[in-house]
């Protein structure tokens, strides 16, 4: 097995935006795997697989955290990491990753759609294995976390909140809580109202591959998809940090903006997964936070800057 100990996340109390939206919010840290995302769930079972097929390279399009998450489970494997990013649309954070775990990492002039398209058709020829969410360890692995949720809350919740980029991780959750037979959470799915242009980068993708899957989910569980403007998601990413101490990517953000427009019942538990971290997009973040004030060595001035 290749890992670097991912999974077993905190799910924490969330008191004050529970008492806003009249909710029992629960925050599941998928922000705390290896790599500071959820991909690395889905990763470690791609990985070992395609290594244990006598694969030596992976292949992936990514809007940046799959890319740092292939890169680092390559390394562990010793295989070489190809990734495809969309030029000019990834944050700084996941780029270094990738690079310094050594990586390949070529730039497309295109979208993550055209990017994607070119993985799948390099896949398919033979030579790279391609782990992407349209590989089905990589769902498989993260289905684990809606087990992880099961085993520790004793039952489903009455609702998960969620991004929703491509729709791999919808999918995932909802084939972990079926798997697991402790009831079916609404699937609340958070997706960008500008899908195209977001601020939210790691879910700035126009065609969502798993977008049938998602809706099937959303339906069964008499769930919602909720379109969000960019606005809401940083609201509720200035929200997570402000008032719960959880400084996640602004995608990341998106179950929580959901909250507001998913007509969940009063006290219903609900789990927000909390799936990037805040450090991945730190431009994304000193654009939208207080500035930063410079004062002299003095008490009596720094007393008076702190208000
Ligand atoms: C990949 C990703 C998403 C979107 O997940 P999908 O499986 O594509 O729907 C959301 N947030 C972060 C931080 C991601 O890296």
């Amino acid at each position: 097995m290749i890992t670097l100990g991912e999974g077993s996340t905190p799910l924490v109390e969330a008191p004050r935006l529970a008492a806003r939206y009249g909710l029992d919010v629960r925050l599941k840290l998928e922000l705390l795997n290896p790599t500071g995302s959820f991909k690395d769930r889905g990763m470690a079972v791609a990985v070992t697989r395609a290594a244990a097929a006598g694969a030596r390279a992976v292949i992936c399009a990514s809007t940046g955290n799959t890319a740092a998450s292939a890169a680092a489970y390559a390394a562990r494997a010793g295989l070489r990491a190809i990734v495809l990013v969309p030029e000019g649309a990834v944050a700084g954070g996941k780029l270094a990753q990738a690079r310094a775990l050594g990586a390949v990492v070529l730039e497309v002039r295109g979208s993550f759609d055209q990017a994607l398209t070119a993985a799948r058709e390099l896949g398919e020829r033979g030579g790279f294995a391609l782990v992407n969410s349209l590989n089905p360890d990589r769902i498989e692995g993260q289905s684990r976390a809606a087990h992880e949720l099961v085993e520790e809350l004793g039952a489903a919740p009455d609702a998960i909140a969620l991004p929703y980029g491509g729709g791999g991780n919808t999918r995932a959750y909802y084939r972990g809580f079926v798997e697991a037979g402790r009831g079916l959470p609404r699937f609340v799915c958070g997706q960008a109202s500008d899908r195209a242009g977001t601020v939210a980068s790691a879910i700035r993708i126009a065609e969502p591959v798993h977008s049938e899957e998602v809706l099937d989910a959303v339906h069964e569980t008499d769930g919602r998809l909720v379109e969000l403007s960019d606005e809401e998601l940083l609201g509720a990413w200035r929200l997570l940090a402000q008032e719960e101490g959880v400084f996640c990517e602004p995608a990341s953000a998106a179950g929580v903006a959901a909250l507001a427009h998913a007509g969940l019942a009063a006290g219903s538990r609900v789990v927000c997964v909390i799936t990037g971290h805040g450090l991945k997009d730190t431009e994304t973040a000193v654009r939208n936070a207080a500035p930063v004030v410079a004062v002299d060595p003095d008490p009596d001035a720094i007393a008076a800057a702190a208000g």
